[in-house]
This record gives C-alpha cells, structure tokens and sequence, in this order.
C-alpha cells in the first residue's frame, strides 16, 4: 500500500488531512505561478487530480500508472465501451506490440522523439504485463522475424486486464462521457463535463486521430491543441488502402481477392526513397495488403509507385534458362509457378496477343517476356487516393512533437496539459508499434503526473 492509498480512507480525520494537504499544495501552486518559485515541493508529492480524455490504448496506459502513484484519476470517453480500437485490432486478436520496435518504426517531423519512451517502456514491459495475466500469445511467423505479437485468443483479454489494472489503482472510468470545453485559469483546468463545471489540476489528452470515425474517433484533441497555440502537422489517413480511377482500377477489380506473397512496393521521390516488402492483396477499391498499407504512410497525392512482385527473383534469367530446358512448357505454365494463375492470365489477357498466350518457351521471345515482365518486376502505377479515414487504421500527422516534453509529454506552451499516443505527430509502422507507442506514450506520462 502506498502512501496515497492510506490517504482514501473515508474516516474524518483522513479527509481533514487530505483537505490541508490540498490546501498546502494549492497555497503552492499559487506562490508558484506569482513567483516562479517551488517553495514547498508538494507539487511533486501531492496527489493531483487528473482527467485523462480517451480510454485507448495511451489513456489506459497513463491512467493506470497515475494511479499507481495514487493520483485521484479520472478517465473519460464519449463512447459506449473503452478500447474499442483494441478490440479490433489485429483482426480481432490484437498485434499489442511488436518486440523488434525501436524509433525506426515510426515518422514524424521529429524522428528522434519517440526514443525516449521507448527506451523507458520497451515492448518487453508491455508483454510481461500480459504474461502477468497469463493472456496466451503468440509471434507471427517468427521463422520470418516479424517480432508481431498477437493475442491467441480474443484481444478483449487485453482490454480486460487494462480494466483490472485501472480498478486496482483506483481509476474512475466514465463512458459516454464528451468534455465539451477546456480551458485553463490560472494554474487549473475548467472542464465542462454533461454541463458541469469540473476543476483539475492536470489534464491528458488521449484521444488518437481521426481515422475509424465510427468507432468513436475524432479530431477534437487536435482541436484542444491549437485552442492552447500547439502547431498540428498535417493529419492524413495512413496505414490504408490505395484507390485509383484509371484502368487500374479494372485491372484491380478483376483480381480482387488475389494475393501476392512478398512483394516489394516502392515511393522514390526527389527527396527520399522508401520502400517495404510483404504480401500485396487485390481488391474491388484498388490494393490494399500489408505492402501496401505500409507505403501508403510514406504516400502522397501524385507519387508513382513502383512494384516488384517477385523481388527475390532474377525473371529473365530464369525463363531463358527454361527456355533451354524445357522449350516445350507452355509460358502461362511457366508463370503460374510464381504467380496466381489468375493473375497471369489477367496479365495476358490484357497485355498480350491471344498468340502469345499459347505459345510455348522456345517460342516466346526475349522481347516479348521484357514486355510481359513491366507488369511483374517493373510494374508503376499512381494511385487517385486511399480510402481515407473510414478505413486508415491510423492518422499521420498530429500535435508537433517539438513543443511536448519528450520525457513527461508535458506541453511547453501550458503547464500540466499533456498529449500521449497517436494524437501526436508519430506514426508507426504496421505490426504492433502504433499500441508498443500508445503504451509507452501513456506509461512515460503517467509516471511523470
Ligand atoms: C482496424 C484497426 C486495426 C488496428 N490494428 C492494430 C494492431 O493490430 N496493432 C497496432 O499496434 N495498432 C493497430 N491499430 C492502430 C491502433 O489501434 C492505434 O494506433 C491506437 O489505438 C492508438 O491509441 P490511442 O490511445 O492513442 O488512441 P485510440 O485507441 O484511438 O483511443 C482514443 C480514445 O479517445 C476517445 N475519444 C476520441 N475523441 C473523444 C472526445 N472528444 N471525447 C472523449 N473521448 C474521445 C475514443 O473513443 C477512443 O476510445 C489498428 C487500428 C485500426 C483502426
């Protein structure tokens, strides 16, 4: 038990030294702010009261550590139920973290902030949590490193020990629960709440971006950042589907539902070059697939992107090898031992003369498999756009990491207002670093409160 455990007993004395010590730490604040002096250092020991907007991943995080330090905590979200974006996530068994992350996995205007926090709260903090819980996991194709852990069961098991933790802290959980206005005066934080006026002492902003506006996501942190002058880098939906309008489209329509094993997708722009190899899928919209959904972070209106779908491969070099020795084997045979076949003769179909189509090695030229392969090894093409925020599984962008603490999250414009998880301009990559930064984000700041 704690020393601010022993401070919850509801007997009378106890409220009476809590209310002096309250005064004492409010007497202190003042001299603080007239001054610019800590005359007593109850700011550091006093329990404060907080209010924590977001009950995600970053919420949960920090309001579990606040109260373990015995801060009179309160956690609010507008929607019906708490963590719904964990509950979704990793097709409904949660990818909670990934054990290779580290800043590399992440963009921001700040490539160096997120280091911190994740040097604090590694991703092996997160998992001995969950092992604390025994919740079973598993590593996602670990023979190819993916460092992806996903929940063997249902990711509800996360959200239920996220909920264990914050009632064992003392955390108070209120659902359905908007916070209309925030302002600061003086050294406190006026929060309308259901019309109700609401003092706090701190106030953390957990409220992630806006993709997936169904589940309860919303730009209004964003919105409380330049209401206290903070800069938003600009938001873009990220980690989501690329569309096209043009006769892509048609290529991508008939072959939906076809996906490509380890495919190697490229953004080369005058300023840099970035580029991702996984599985690609075909859809009716365009593609999507963990290839693409990885580039589209990096992706702006007007890029061309290039494909390599058999990035291991040297083509040419194989089919003039067949062709020596097994001139008989059909082309489209030959092809389909790379490719879905159905893809191939999509490709053929389109691209090539009905002649061709039947004709075996010896008699397919040099040339004519240059040109077949453009769409395999070469393949270009610019997405019109992404499917936007009703499908981006996160938003690039956010709150300019420049003008928050990278140790306690704090503003450095207004004094105990703080931003944790994806409402701050850092992005993860897919595979678990957009949870490993919500939790590390929330940890970091809890622990500062
Ligand atoms: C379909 C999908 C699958 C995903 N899968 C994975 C995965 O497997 N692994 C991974 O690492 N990441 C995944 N992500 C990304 C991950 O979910 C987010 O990066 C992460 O949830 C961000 O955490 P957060 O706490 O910052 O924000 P959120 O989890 O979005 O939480 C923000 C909370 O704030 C609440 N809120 C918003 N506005 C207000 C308001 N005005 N007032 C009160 N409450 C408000 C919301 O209701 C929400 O509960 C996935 C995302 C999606 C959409």
């Amino acid at each position: 038990m704690t020393y601010f455990d022993g401070l919850r007993l509801s007997n009378f004395k106890t409220l009476m030294i809590k209310f002096f010590i309250r005064l004492l730490y409010k007497i202190s604040l003042r001299m603080e702010y007239i001054y610019k002096i800590k005359p007593l250092n109850l700011r550091d020991i006093m329990a404060k009261k907080i209010a924590i907007i977001g009950a995600g991943a970053a919420g949960f995080m920090c309001a579990i550590e606040a109260g373990k330090k015995g801060h009179d905590v309160h956690l609010y979200d507008h929607a019906k139920k708490p963590g719904e974006k964990i509950r979704i996530s990793g097709g409904g068994r949660s990818n909670f973290t990934n054990k290779n992350c580290t800043h590399h996995n992440f963009i921001s205007q700040n490539p160096h902030f997120c280091k911190s926090a994740l040097s604090r709260y590694p991703a092996q903090s997160f998992v001995s949590l969950v092992e604390e819980y025994e919740i079973a996991y598993h590593e996602k194709n670990p023979d190819k490193q993916t460092g992806q852990f996903f929940c063997d069961g249902k990711s509800q098991e996360i959200i239920d020990m996220l909920l264990s933790e914050c009632h064992a802290h003392h955390v108070k959980i209120y659902l359905e629960t908007g916070v209309d206005t925030l302002d600061k005066i003086d050294e406190e934080f006026h929060l309308k709440i259901k019309g109700e006026n609401q003092v706090f002492d701190a106030v953390v902003i957990a409220t992630g971006g806006p993709s997936i506006p169904k589940m309860g996501a919303s730009d209004w942190g964003h919105k409380i950042a330049k209401q206290f002058g903070h800069e938003i880098i600009d938001l873009q939906p990220a980690l989501v589907p690329l569309t096209f309008t043009d006769e892509t489209l048609d290529f991508t329509k008939s072959l939906s539902g076809v996906s490509i094993d380890s495919v190697l997708i490229r953004n080369k722009t005058n300023q840099k070059t970035t580029q991702f190899t996984d599985d690609l899928l075909f859809t009716h919209r365009g593609l999507s697939g963990p290839t693409v959904l990885q580039i589209s972070s990096y992706w702006d209106a007007g890029d061309e992107l290039h494909v390599n779908l058999l990035p291991t491969k040297d083509l040419e070099a194989e089919f003039l090898s067949a062709k020596k020795s097994n001139p008989k084997t059909k082309i489209t045979k030959f092809m389909s031992q790379y490719l879905p076949a159905r893809f191939i003769h999509e490709i053929f179909d389109r691209h090539m003369s009905d002649a061709d189509k039947e004709k075996n090695l010896s008699d397919f030229s040099k040339l004519s498999f240059e040109m077949l392969n453009q769409y395999i090894q070469h393949w270009t093409f610019k997405p019109n756009g992404s499917e936007g925020y009703r499908t981006a599984e996160v938003t690039r962008g956010g709150v300019n990491v420049n003008q928050i603490d990278a140790k306690s999250f704090e503003s450095k414009l207004a004094s105990g207002l703080y931003f944790i998880g994806e409402v701050v301009d850092v992005t993860g990559h897919l595979g678990g670093h957009n949870f490993q930064w919500a939790w590390a984000s929330g940890f970091c700041c809890g622990q500062d409160l």
